[in-house]
């Protein structure tokens, strides 16, 4: 069933409660400011040699330079590691297959992912696997960590990448980046020292909020951003491509023309976007420690209050129970404070999203990208939760116009839709 209804907001105010902002996020006004000249008088087209061409051309690259700042790079050079596409899924895309497509003298090249990637990942990894590519599914436990110890067990010298996301879109589970990067260059050092492989990328578009995105920290070799869930506009997302240790980047194109983006991404550069996505990481990076104190504390009030409404419901991922005693720092190493993924027992959660949507609410039942389809999770299936449970789980996502009093609101129409 596809279920599509707005009759219960106002559509000229939106005065809805919005709690879905793991599914999108409103543009920041900063943003829009950003943005507006760049669709009107500095119109031109980076290639073009002409002044407003240079303009736009210029615009792209302090954007470049803001993005690539963000995730921790400093010289001028690293700047053309950072790589704008039409959207996240798109920089994943361009991640996978243009690592596949690089390493052809490779024979059945192997990935390993993990069971809980975002479709953009899963989907993409299935496609190759039909064009001849071993994939790999590393498994997580019941609270969405990936199984690490099985991670060593697998890599071969096939593995040309490994690709882990950062933090989970549905249940916000983090994992840990930086030890998953030391397995896979201990194992490289000892059993492939003359390779570049395997590379490791991480999808951070959730994680970008709250979580330290330096490339060198982590130790990634390829990294997924996208704008919008950032409060910055759709259809941008950035790949960051280690090219340090290789005069050559180690990826081909997926979409080839004239030679935009260092050769990586033929197509006009979507000009107000780039520069509308940079304000928004920069937004993000000024805010995130303050926004993840924050945010962590409105969750952890909301899920205490809600324990007293229905004393049944349960957290699918990590608990708050377990964490919300731990310093901050510790509490984002295993979960986002964004993302709560609860169980209501005795109801169906699409009767449940339903009714919180009359009640002017927006959560969802998981991933955006599935939502629509009524399909169980597949990432809370990889948790192995029973299929009832799944049924009767919803996502609320809390952002940077979340309020205290919003959600004592909320708690207040849950009270009514529960009783
Ligand atoms: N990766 C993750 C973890 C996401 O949550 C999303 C958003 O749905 C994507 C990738 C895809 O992002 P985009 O909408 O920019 O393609």
């Amino acid at each position: 069933m596809v279920y599509r209804h707005n009759f219960s907001y106002d559509s000229k105010t939106n005065k809805g409660i919005y709690l879905d902002y793991a599914a999108t996020t409103p543009v920041a006004s900063e943003v829009m400011k950003a943005m507006m000249p760049y669709f009107s008088e500095k119109y031109g087209n980076p290639s073009s040699v002409h002044y407003f061409g240079q303009q736009a051309m210029a615009a792209v690259d302090e954007s470049r330079e803001i993005v690539a700042k963000a995730i921790g790079l400093s010289a001028v050079n690293d700047f053309r590691s950072v790589i704008f596409t039409g959207s996240a899924t798109e920089a994943n895309n361009l991640a996978l297959r243009g690592v596949v497509k690089f390493s052809d003298k490779i024979l059945k090249p192997k990935i390993i992912v993990s069971t809980i990637e975002h479709e953009s990942v899963l989907r993409t990894v299935k496609d190759l696997e039909k064009a001849g590519v071993e994939i790999e599914y590393l498994p997580v436990d019941d609270k969405g960590f990936v199984q690490i110890e099985k991670l060593k067990k697998v890599l071969d010298k096939k593995t040309v990448l490994v690709s882990i996301m950062y933090a989970n879109n549905e249940i916000g589970t983090v994992q840990p980046i930086k030890k998953i990067s030391k397995i896979i260059k201990d194992w490289k050092l000892e059993n492939n020292p003359d390779s570049i492989y395997p590379l490791f990328h991480t999808d951070a578009v959730q994680a970008f909020q709250y979580l330290n995105c330096n490339v060198f920290d982590l130790g990634v070799d390829l990294m997924t951003l996208s704008a919008h869930k950032i409060y910055g506009p759709k259809g941008i997302g950035a790949l960051y491509i280690n090219n340090k240790d290789s005069s050559n980047f180690k990826i081909l194109p997926l979409i080839t023309g004239g030679h935009q983006e260092f050769d990586l991404r033929a197509g006009t550069e979507n000009v107000a976007a780039i520069v509308g996505f940079a304000k928004a990481v920069e937004l993000a990076v000024l805010l995130r420690k303050k926004e993840t104190e924050r945010i962590s504390k409105l969750a952890v009030y909301f899920w205490r209050e809600l324990k007293k409404i229905y004393s049944k419901v349960e957290i699918n991922g990590v608990d708050l129970e377990k964490t919300d005693f731990l310093k901050t720092e510790d509490y984002i190493s295993l979960r986002l404070p964004n993302i709560l993924n609860i169980y209501f027992p005795n109801y169906s959660a699409e009767d449940l999203l339903i009714k919180f949507d009359m009640a002017q609410i927006a959560v969802s039942a998981g991933s955006a990208c599935l939502s629509r389809f009524s399909k169980p999770s597949p990432v809370l299936q990889a948790l192995g939760l029973p299929l009832q449970r799944i049924k009767s789980s919803l996502r609320f996502s809390f952002g940077r116009f979340t309020t205290k009093e919003e959600i004592v609101n909320v708690l207040k129409k849950i009270k009514n839709i529960l009783k």
